[in-house]
């Protein structure tokens, strides 16, 4: 017959003590030394989403379709010939100087691509450049490592997939390397020719502020673009609303007295022209 064993009672464990908080000493103080400034918190730069969500940063309504007619006409001859300001000379070389202004500007991204270009001007040149050569020539903009890691990536899936060719339809471009909802609709509006509305940072301040097609997300916002902005302008608005946004309504403050769209638009905090400040007389 197995004896019948008894667990050892545990002895009742002590709580244990929490450690002492540390003590400050105080540096020694001067006695005549000044008494030190109250700490003030680090102020933040306001941030476009701020911007944005600020109601007065924001039309009180949707334009009509009289005023969006009229806002895009006047920045259809404000700005003639409008284009992209990027750098290219194929649908190639435009996909990946897009995916290399992500975040950083286009005269940034502008001073890197004559040497990429000129290095591998096409996909099969872009993989035997490699991800360290890629990257030793785009250094000087931002995210420059990951974008190297995707530029050869896309041009490798490229090869892989549409023979060299840059693919023509959302889906195919999307599924490249490094290419967003943002990239495919610039491609498929400058190469392709198609009605597609990128949102960029300019689009989404211009739309919301203005009336012209308001939303808190820039799938929102591009939605309602689409919806809003007549058939045979819509490819060109592209370009009309990030030259506007990049040179006039721009995110700080909105140069409105020198706007060419500024009757129809409906934001309401429209800015004067800057008074000068007379020069001082020396005697
Ligand atoms: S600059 Fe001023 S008037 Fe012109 S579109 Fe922007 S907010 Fe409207």
């Amino acid at each position: 017959m197995a004896r019948q064993t008894r667990a050892p009672a545990r002895a009742a464990a002590k709580p244990a003590k929490p450690p002492a908080p540390k003590r400050r000493t105080a540096k020694p103080v001067h006695p005549e030394a000044p008494p030190e400034p109250p700490r003030k918190a680090p102020r933040k730069a306001p941030t476009e989403a701020a911007t944005t969500a600020d109601s007065k940063a924001i039309a009180p309504r949707d334009m009509t379709p009289p005023e969006i007619l009229q806002f895009l006409s006047d920045l259809a001859r404000a700005w003639p010939d409008a284009e992209t300001e990027l750098h290219y000379s194929s649908p190639f070389t435009l996909l990946i100087a897009v995916v290399l202004s992500a975040q950083a500007t286009d005269a940034s991204v502008n001073r890197v691509t004559p040497a990429l270009f000129a290095a591998a001007p096409t996909p099969a040149a872009m993989v035997a450049l490699g991800e360290e050569g890629v990257a030793a020539l785009i250094r000087t903009i931002g995210l420059w490592r990951n974008k190297a890691k995707n530029v050869v990536e896309l041009s490798r899936q490229m090869l892989e997939h549409h023979n060299g060719e840059v693919p023509g339809t959302r889906e195919a471009l999307e599924a490249l390397a490094g290419v967003g909802r943002k990239t495919a609709n610039v491609v498929l509006n400058v190469a392709f020719h198609q009605p597609t509305v990128p949102v960029d940072t300019h689009v989404f301040r211009l739309a919301n502020r203005t009336g012209l097609g308001r939303g808190k997300t820039v799938e929102a916002v591009e939605a309602a673009l689409e919806r809003r902005i007549p058939a045979d302008m819509i490819r060109d608005s592209h370009h009309w609303l990030i030259l506007q946004g990049r040179y006039v309504c721009k995110a700080r403050k909105p140069e409105c007295w020198r706007c060419a769209a500024s009757e129809p638009c409906l934001y309401p905090a429209k800015t004067d022209r800057p008074t000068l400040k007379p020069p001082r007389r020396t005697a």
